[in-house]
């Protein structure tokens, strides 16, 4: 087992057959997985190995995850401890927003956000930055009040807005390499009652003049296109439900009709992974999600992309990238446009700038997406594009790097937390330290 003192296999070591990421387009290059359960079996395996990635539930699409010598899973840190003083919540690194979502909502509370499905793991998700929708709603690691992070030489690093300023700022979107989150402190907001309805075919063209008003509808508004005939084929508007709100939906939404029946955003598959729509309503874990913890989120095999431009020139972007239309709609299952609002974490695609994103969900065709994602990225690139640090894309990495105002801070932190690159692998060395 490379660069590891735990030798031969420890209890807090499992190895299976070579493994892959949830869409099952990357194959890891190790099957060294480590499953302690203790903050204390953390800090001896990251003393134990010269090299180790962090992994989730293993639901990115590029290999930002990946290590060719070891992998720790935080599942086995189960614990949520939910303090009502002040409203936070502090919970195991490797719990999933499924798993803490009804614990919390049971007690009364509510996570502001969550991204389309409820599968993937809390430190997963704020370590890429991952992000729902909504105007005024921040990605999900703006969530985020505190965080316990084991470092390259084993200490405990507690990481907070108030005690740490920009040290904080700079280590919540850490893309793994800062070190291995073991617990999240995550602010609480009252629970609340979400409905959401499906409107159908929208034109493009009120976006131009309503883009705010349209994605500004409800608490958390969706896209779906084709790219064909200038139109979102839905639109899902979430709306946060006020106690005595009379949850009424107009039968048109800027010409888009109301949809009749439950529908799953790809045309014709089957609704029933998706969470309820014609305004029936819900508790917000149950709402904001398009798909169902107990069901295959999306459409299973399957690839994503997806890019952050600034929202003020968002139509600008969607015409953009409509030109490509025709070389894009024969390998896409859809595309999802979202908003995001800005944040102050270094590493993330929405740092200091409101969003618009726009995401693919691509056939598994990797060949012929392979050779779109540039004629895309040339298109977007006079927007300052940032990919999506988990999705597939081909964007040079020195245009990356120029996007990320603080990232030489970042970079001179990571010297501090892990002189020796333990927690670097091929995608950060490429990404982040290439020309
Ligand atoms: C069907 C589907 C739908 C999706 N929908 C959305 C969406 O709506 N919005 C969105 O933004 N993204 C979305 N994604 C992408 C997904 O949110 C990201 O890939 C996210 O990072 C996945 O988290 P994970 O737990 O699977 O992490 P992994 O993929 O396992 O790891 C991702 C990164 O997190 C790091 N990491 C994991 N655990 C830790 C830890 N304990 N300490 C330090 N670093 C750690 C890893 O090292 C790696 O760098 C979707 C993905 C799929 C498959």
């Amino acid at each position: 087992m490379a660069g590891s003192l735990f030798s031969p296999l420890s209890p807090s070591q499992q190895q299976p057959a070579p493994r892959e990421n949830w869409a099952g387009n990357i194959t890891y290059s190790t099957g060294n997985v480590h499953t302690p359960a203790t903050v204390d079996e953390v800090r001896a395996v990251v003393k134990g190995c010269a090299k180790l990635r962090a992994l989730g539930s293993r639901h990115s699409f590029n290999t930002i995850a990946d290590s060719d010598a070891n992998q720790i899973s935080l599942a086995r840190l189960d614990q949520v401890d939910i303090d009502d003083k002040t409203h936070t919540a502090v919970v195991g690194a490797g719990l999933k927003y499924g798993q803490i979502a009804p614990i919390l909502d049971a007690r009364g509370y509510a996570l502001h956000n969550l991204a389309s499905l409820p599968h993937i793991s809390v430190a997963g998700a704020i370590a890429t930055a991952t992000h729902g929708s909504g105007l005024h709603n921040g990605n999900l690691a703006t969530q985020v009040a505190a965080l316990e992070i084991v470092t390259a030489d084993g200490n405990v690093l507690h990481l907070s807005p108030e005690n740490d300023g920009d040290r904080f700022l700079g280590a919540v979107v850490g893309l793994g390499a800062v070190g291995v989150v073991t617990h999240v402190k995550l602010n609480l907001l009252p629970t609340f009652q979400v409905a959401q309805s499906v409107y159908q075919n929208l034109s493009f063209d009120h976006l131009e003049h309503h883009f705010d008003d349209i994605f500004g509808a409800g608490y958390s508004v969706s896209l779906f296109t084709d790219w064909q005939n200038h139109r979102a084929t839905q639109v899902w508007i979430k709306r946060k439900l006020a106690p005595g709100d009379t949850n009424a939906w107009a039968s048109e939404f800027y010409g888009a009709p109301l949809a009749k029946e439950k529908l799953h955003p790809i045309t014709g598959h089957p609704a029933e992974s998706c969470t309820e729509q014609q305004g029936i309503p819900g508790p917000w874990y149950e709402r904001l999600p398009h798909f169902k913890m107990n069901f295959t989120p999306s459409s299973g095999r399957e690839l994503q992309t997806e890019y952050f431009v600034p929202r003020d020139r968002g139509y600008e972007a969607i015409l953009a990238v409509e030109k490509l239309r025709d070389q894009i709609t024969p390998h896409l299952f859809v595309t999802e446009l979202r908003t995001i609002a800005p944040d102050d974490l270094w590493m993330s695609m929405a740092y200091k700038q409101p969003s618009l994103a726009i995401h693919f969900t691509w056939k598994p065709e990797w060949p012929e997406v392979r050779q779109v994602l540039p004629q895309i990225e040339a298109q977007l690139a006079p927007f300052g594009v940032r990919p999506h640090w988990a999705k597939l894309f081909t964007v040079p990495p020195p245009r990356i790097q120029a996007q990320y105002a603080r990232l030489a801070e970042f970079k001179a932190s990571l010297q501090r937390y892990d002189p020796s690159g333990k927690f670097r692998n091929a995608f950060l060395n490429a990404n982040l330290y290439s020309s």
